[in-house]
């Protein structure tokens, strides 16, 4: 069994991670999308790039058999919680838990369920600060499981729009992978191929970037597919002044026909009989051309859209539980729904 020797590493000697994985008998599971990272060279990068200070309280989702966990301990950081959902990966991490000086607690959970504000909180580490100041000394890294990368940065996008969760601290940063594709469509620019609804509900209220792509053989087992490292940032000002949910609506909407028209798209938030008229009405009032496509309109013409569809929503409630492709739904039984428009955005 080899030693780590490497002279980076602020950890004591460790088994290097290869061994760790026979020692443990960690065979990767499909089911869990589970991707080693074995590179520690790509494992440093990860947490060099993510650039976080020795007083920062770093929580990391699926750090399996601690790849990417040895980094961020060796790069300096004042504790690291992690996540993990495995019950396998439980005693190595527990391994390099006795190597790292009181620094790494282990977490065994669904990150998706896991109350992570609470982690930050009975730490006492992060210090709180208000939206608008830089930073406070909290990050979320992870290399994410292929089958909840999606919910997964829905639901922190959604929290951090709303200062909810790890977000109640600050602006928190995130720094998380994706299938390569999935990182181009949350960084997608305006009129490129992968502007989509993930490029508008993520930018609108962070700023992300691709930091680098790692290979698909770098990872064991080989996926099929690179993999983006994507930082995101929240931004001190949202770039739309509505709800996430209405966003979320709004922009899921726009591209349901990604090549057609963009009246064609707005059509379908609203119920048949009135779509004609209420899509016109909300096009013209925000100045925008109804045969323009998708992909062709920034930030403030969506933002637009979104707060005169709120406000048609406050006009009739309902409106904002129209399901799109219920064909049946008139406006009398929307009359009949609770209005369920989240609260007006306040900032
Ligand atoms: N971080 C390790 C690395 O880079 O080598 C492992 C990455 S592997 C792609 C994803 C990890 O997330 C696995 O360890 C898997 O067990 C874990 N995982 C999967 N679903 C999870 C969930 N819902 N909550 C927490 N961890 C999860």
């Amino acid at each position: 069994m080899t030693a780590a020797t490497s002279t980076f590493s602020k950890l004591p000697p460790l088994p290097a991670l290869r061994d760790f994985i026979h020692m443990y008998r960690l065979k990767a599971k499909k089911i869990l999308s589970q991707n080693y990272l074995m590179d520690m060279n790509l494992t440093r990068k990860i947490a060099r790039k993510a650039n976080f200070d020795s007083n920062t309280h770093v929580i990391e989702v699926g750090p399996g058999p601690g790849g990417i966990t040895r980094a961020i301990l060796d790069e300096g950081c004042a504790r690291l919680d992690v996540v993990e959902i495995d019950h396998r990966f439980i005693p190595p991490l527990e391994h390099l838990a006795e190597a790292a000086d009181g620094r790494l607690h282990i977490h065994r959970g669904d990150v998706l369920k896991t109350d992570l504000a609470t982690i930050f909180k009975d730490a006492k580490i992060v210090q709180q600060k208000e939206w608008f100041d830089f930073s406070p000394n909290s990050h979320i890294i992870g290399n994410l499981p292929f089958n909840i990368a999606s919910p997964l940065i829905i639901k922190f996008l959604r929290e951090m729009s709303r200062e909810e969760g790890p977000w109640q601290f600050g602006r928190t940063p995130l720094t998380l992978t994706f299938q390569l594709e999935v990182a181009q469509r949350l960084c997608g620019e305006i009129d490129s191929e992968h502007r989509s609804r993930l490029s508008i509900v993520t930018q609108y209220i962070c700023e992300p970037k691709i930091l680098f792509v790692i290979p698909g053989v770098c990872f064991v087992p080989k996926p099929e597919i690179d993999v983006g490292v994507v930082k995101f940032i929240p931004r001190a000002e949202p770039l739309i002044p509505c709800d996430f949910a209405v966003v979320e609506k709004v922009a899921r909407q726009t591209f349901t026909f990604r090549q057609k028209y963009v009246s064609k798209c707005i059509k379908t938030l609203y119920p048949t009989e009135i779509a004609d008229e209420m899509a016109h009405d909300l096009l013209k009032n925000c100045r925008i051309d109804p045969t323009q496509r998708p992909f062709k309109l920034g930030i403030d013409e969506i933002g637009a859209m979104c707060v005169f569809y709120e406000k048609q929503c406050q006009k009739m409630p309902g409106l904002f539980l129209h399901e799109v492709f219920k064909k049946n739904q008139t406006i009398e039984m929307l009359a009949n729904e609770p209005n369920a428009l989240p609260p007006t955005f306040k900032k």
